[in-house]
């Protein structure tokens, strides 16, 4: 799919296909992606920004013992400034270790951040006897990966005349995790009764009822999420924050509160 196919008045009537055959349709839900060519061609300019994180990770060999636990690094900073984000590491088992970090684009500088020299900072503050290979040699053989999550809904209203959008094209990830799996598909199903229930009414001009659906799941969560970015973006907020939260207590408060609907292994405090 190349991008959407337009009417007159710039509705949404289809989409054109890579070798420029037009598929039509009544309504079109976008669920192409965090970089959604139709949103891009629409040059969505949403009435709420969300926010997206950046995150990269690797697998990697290590001489570390097989454990059942998730650490996770609060403190991770740039040029001094605390980041809103974290560092992980967790066992993958067959002494293999999964390292990643993450930060959300509400740090005004961002966009300076070399995701990959920042990753191969933070595995040199890791213990050396677990004999990590250089982040270069893990570039080498493309076994480091990069991602944007975004959150908080990225296209805001949901909708554009003849157009739904769900999943990550509507940054619909939960805003404490970037989780995005169950939100695509919540969204999407949410998007499809929607739009029969608008093209059976009014038509694909307006597909106000999914704005609604979208408002009265995630609204308050996420405008609340956007909030919180918002202040953990700035350095000063965020380096007095960590101080705050760094410690056993929060730690597990704010799993639990991330996972509480998780299946998965207890952890416990250290
Ligand atoms: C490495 C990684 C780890 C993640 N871990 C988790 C996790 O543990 N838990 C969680 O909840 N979420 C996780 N996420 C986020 C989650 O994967 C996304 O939020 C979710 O997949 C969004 O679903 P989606 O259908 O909206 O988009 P996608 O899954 O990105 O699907 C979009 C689809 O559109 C297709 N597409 C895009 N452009 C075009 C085009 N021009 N023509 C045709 N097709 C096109 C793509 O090929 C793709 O198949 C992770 C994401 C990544 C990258």
């Amino acid at each position: 799919m190349a991008g959407p196919e337009l009417d007159a008045n710039g509705r949404v009537i289809g989409v054109v296909l890579k070798g420029g055959e037009k598929v039509v349709g009544d309504a079109v839900i976008a669920a192409d992606g965090a970089y959604s060519p139709i949103k891009r061609a629409l040059k969505i300019d949403s009435e709420y920004n969300g926010y997206s994180a950046i995150a990269i990770r690797a697998e990697m060999p290590a001489n570390k013992p097989d454990s059942d636990s998730l650490d996770i690094y609060l403190n991770l900073k740039f040029h001094g400034d605390q980041l809103p984000g974290y560092a992980w590491v967790f066992p993958f088992g067959g002494g293999r270790i999964n390292i990643g970090l993450g930060y959300v684009n509400s740090y005004k500088d961002w966009q300076k951040i070399n995701a990959t020299q920042f990753m191969g900072e933070f595995m040199q503050t890791l213990p050396r006897d677990w004999g990590l290979p250089p982040i270069d040699e893990l570039k080498k053989d493309k076994l480091v990966r990069a991602w944007r999550l975004p959150m908080g809904f990225t296209a805001w209203p949901p909708w554009r005349p003849g157009v739904l959008f769900t999943g990550d094209s509507l940054g619909a990830g939960k805003p404490a995790s970037g989780a995005g799996i169950s939100k695509a598909l919540e969204s999407g199903l949410a998007a499809g009764e929607c739009a029969i229930a608008a093209l059976l009414n009014g038509g694909p001009d307006d597909f106000t009822n999914y704005g609604q659906r979208m408002e009265a799941a995630w609204g308050k969560e996420y405008r609340r999420g956007r909030y919180f970015h918002k202040l953990a973006g700035i350095p000063a907020v965020a380096n007095n924050g960590i101080k705050l939260i760094d410690n056993s207590f929060f730690r597990d408060r704010r799993l639990k509160a991330l996972y509480k609907k998780e299946q998965g292994p207890q952890h416990k405090v250290k």
